[in-house]
């Protein structure tokens, strides 16, 4: 008897053993996972209050932001003033100098435009692009000149979503970063070009700078405004070309249009050719094309530099000539094709005693929906939200203007544009901006540096 209760005592025991042993291996397993997540709940708490210190950063620094913003605004800088554009420029140099970035002026005459500013930090880290612009739709000669306070947190000026209020946001992220040490484990380069409105030709030129920082960044950020809400971010955006029709018809006493040898004038076949554009160009889901300008009659002069010119021509004289200058935007190469091959079957489809020529120029790429994009766009979601802000969803790409994100979104990994000054009315002399945005998305901005330097 003794044997079975000795085997049983040792079996007690060895199964007490194993008790012991697990509950020690619990035990050290338990401490581990508490140990992990104590430093996790610690890593999570320093993450929060270094977010802290940045919001109540940019709070400290809003005066200084809005001043800025003021500043910038008061200047004008079409695309065709030069000298203004520049003087944009400067003091944004002068801005990113003081807070230690190395920055150069690109001067724009192989382009025909003022140039473009670019501001460099770091040595470190992820490689982040951030675009913006200093020209505005808004020439000298413009009356919309100034910046205004119109109450109920709306302030007013030209360019002031499109887009001095995004450079306004880019210097004030960074500045709030350089403050509190966050920047050093993040390289940085900002461009602000002199030509979104207006790109300077030859393209391949003019968006050079655009081209090398996308092929040597990470991320790609843009400034613009989106679609003016802040509750959407640019995910994919719209490719577009401009074009320009010329027509023309045999000129004759107005008595004798549409008889067999003197046909319908210049100005009823372009009639015909933007009609049938409009018709047939409706069918393409996420296609817009816009005639802008036309000028037509017995003889006309077409200036590109002043987007405009003059015509002279008589009720009862049959217009000889015409042109017309547009854009078409899309969402892929594929589309864009295909319009231009419908669009130049219609253009050769004259009526009688007329013809016609349509030519398409260079244009800005499409910015296609990429899982990076997506991901970029998740975790500016969750930051407004960790804000308290707004949800962040994708903008449908036939709200958003083209910009030069699109040139560089093809050459990094996750690309994100929109993130600028709210507001509405965007090249219109109705342009106001929502001065609480401002706050918000500078928040948004410099979280977002901060979390993506973050990042293995
Ligand atoms: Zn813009």
């Amino acid at each position: 008897m003794k044997s079975p209760l000795f085997f049983t005592v040792i079996y007690l025991s060895c199964f007490c053993m194993s008790v012991n042993a697990q509950t020690t291996n619990a035990q050290t397993t338990n401490a581990q996972t508490t140990k992990a997540q104590s430093a996790n709940v610690q890593r999570v708490n320093v993450q929060r209050d270094v977010e802290s210190a940045i919001v109540e950063q940019v709070n400290k620094d809003m005066p200084l932001s809005l001043q800025e913003l003021k500043q910038v605004v008061n200047i004008n800088s079409g695309t065709m003033n030069f000298p203004g554009v520049k003087k944009v420029g400067l003091i944004f140099k002068q801005q990113f100098e003081q807070i230690g970035f190395d920055t150069k002026w690109i001067e724009g005459s192989d382009f025909d435009r003022a140039g473009h500013l670019v501001a460099s930090y770091g040595d470190r880290g992820p490689k982040i692009l951030m675009i913006g612009h200093l020209d505005t739709v808004f020439e000298a000669n413009d009356k919309f000149q100034s910046f205004k306070h119109l109450g109920n947190n709306l302030i007013s000026g030209p360019g002031i979503i499109d887009m001095k209020g995004g450079d306004v946001i880019i210097v004030s992220a960074l500045r709030t970063l350089k403050k509190l040490g966050l920047l050093d484990n993040v390289r940085i380069q900002v461009i602000m070009t002199g030509d979104e409105e207006r790109s300077g030709k030859p393209l391949n030129v003019s968006k050079k700078v655009i081209i090398d920082g996308a092929k040597w960044a990470d991320i790609a950020l843009g400034f613009e405004n989106g679609d003016s809400d802040i509750k959407t971010a640019v995910v994919a955006r719209r490719g577009y070309v401009s074009w320009l029709l010329e027509v023309t018809g045999k000129p004759a006493h107005s008595s004798q249009i549409f008889r067999e040898d003197i046909g319908y004038g210049a100005i009823f076949e372009s009639a015909r050719i933007l009609n049938d554009f409009r018709e047939q160009l409706s069918n393409f889901e996420m296609l817009t094309f816009n005639p802008g300008l036309i000028i037509g009659g017995t003889e006309i002069t077409y200036q590109e530099e002043k987007a405009g010119g003059d015509a002279f021509g008589k009720s009862n004289i049959i217009a000889k000539t015409t042109q017309v200058t547009g854009d078409i935007r899309t969402l892929s190469y594929k589309e864009l094709a295909d319009a231009q091959k419908v669009m130049q079957e219609i253009v050769s489809d004259s009526l009688s005693h007329t013809s016609a020529k349509l030519t398409f120029f260079e244009g800005y790429p499409p910015m296609a929906r990429t899982d990076g994009n997506e991901k970029l766009l998740a975790m500016y979601d969750e930051i407004s939200q960790s804000l308290g802000y707004e949800k962040i969803v994708a903008v449908n790409p036939r709200r958003a203007g083209a910009a030069d994100i699109s040139f560089a979104a093809e050459h990094v990994s996750m690309a994100l544009d929109g993130l600028g000054l709210m507001g509405a009315g965007a090249h219109t002399k109705d342009e106001v901006a929502d001065v609480t945005s401002l706050g918000k998305n500078i928040h948004k901005a410099a979280i977002l540096i901060h979390r993506l330097s973050l990042a293995k």
